[in-house]
């Protein structure tokens, strides 16, 4: 069964005639197609795929074959309600901005009701093949190559930026590309979960959070170890410690039938009683694939359980303003009975000298 034709089958168990994806990332995921302008309308034995005149070459050789291709003009929306059946017809609100949503209506034949119709794309994508599973794996692998190649380097007596710049050259060498600008984050810049990488030198005796993501063929992968500099404080050794129970202990709760929601909160509950649970700000984990942060999430608000072929981190973390933080992040097939860790990086504390 094809994508498309598992999506027609979810569209229709929502009361839709069809799906209007706009969302490239599920263009793609749908038609196989990479370009930068193209959209899909998916229904009963419906399949167009629409893009402009730019894309009609990259399309003809892309696009999977069970779809009727058709060049529109650059804009597409008026094209693509042509394709429109009476009924209801789906769009993407999470994505269709309010203007084109507004334009789209306009064109909107007779007979045809446009329906919100949320993410139910990224709700197929959230499970995996074999054959996207084996390329973020392959993602996966190299990231480990470069953390490995960056702890023969060193850290201390180098600017963040540095080696964050290492880090994606070693991917680049490897034909791969960074999932997301990686972070290198030393001392209390650690403490910022998103920092961005400085001038800052790296010295001897602090923490350095290093979070780095390969990508191969459109799939992604995503890695955090916090590696030490030299001897430290007691207690920023406890806060590791702490973080690196918990983290292994969450793993162990990643299975398929496992709520999302819970799964994040087993996690909490370790941290908030080791008294750090105002440090621990973020999400447990999140869903990986073609998007590096993608279906299912790992948080308070989750909704749902676990699937076997859901690709998710597990990824707790610990953050004293103005002094350290520690993020220990592995990447995690869901299988029938347990789960495959797919990050084999080491997560013991590291100096690096
Ligand atoms: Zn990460
Ligand atoms: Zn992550």
């Amino acid at each position: 069964m094809s994508r498309a034709d598992r999506l027609e089958s979810v569209v229709r168990d929502e009361g839709l005639d069809a799906l209007l994806v706009t969302n490239l990332v599920n263009v793609r995921y749908l038609s196989g197609y990479t370009g930068t302008n193209g959209l899909c309308v998916i229904g009963d034995g419906l399949r167009t795929f629409l893009t402009d005149f730019r894309y009609v070459t990259q399309a003809r050789h892309e696009v999977d074959g069970g779809f009727d291709r058709r060049q529109g003009r650059q804009d597409l929306l008026e094209d693509a309600a042509k394709s429109f059946p009476a009924g209801r017809v789906g769009f993407e609100d999470h994505h269709l901005t309010v203007r084109a949503h507004e334009r789209l209506r306009e064109f909107v034949p007779e007979g045809t009701e446009l329906v919100p119709a949320g993410r139910l794309v990224e709700r197929l994508r959230a499970v995996k093949e074999a054959e996207e599973l084996a390329r973020i794996r392959e993602a996966a692998r190299l990231a480990d190559e470069v953390l490995r190649e960056l702890v023969e380097r060193g850290l201390p007596g180098r600017t963040e930026r540095d080696v964050a710049l290492e880090l994606e050259d070693g991917m680049r060498a490897r034909g791969s590309e960074p999932s997301f600008s990686s972070i290198v984050a030393g001392a209390a810049n650690g403490a910022l979960p998103h920092a961005r990488p400085g001038d800052r030198v790296i010295a001897d005796g602090e923490l350095v959070v290093v979070d780095l993501g390969c990508v191969v063929d459109g799939y992604c992968s995503d890695c955090t170890r916090t590696f030490a500099t030299g001897p430290l404080p007691d207690d920023a050794a406890d806060v590791y410690n702490l973080v690196l129970e918990t983290q292994v202990a969450a793993l162990g709760e990643v299975r398929s039938g496992a709520s999302c929601r819970g799964v994040d909160a087993f996690a909490r509950e370790r941290i908030e009683a080791a008294g750090q649970g105002e440090r621990f700000g973020h999400g447990l984990g999140h869903g990986v694939g073609l998007e590096v942060h993608e279906l299912p999430t790992l948080s308070r608000a989750a909704e749902g359980d676990l699937a076997t072929g859901n690709v998710v981190t597990v990824e707790p973390g610990v953050y004293l303003p103005d002094r350290f933080g520690v993020r220990i992040e592995d990447l995690v097939v869901v299988a029938d009975r347990g789960r495959d860790v797919i990050s084999t990086f080491p997560k013991e504390l590291q100096t690096v000298g």
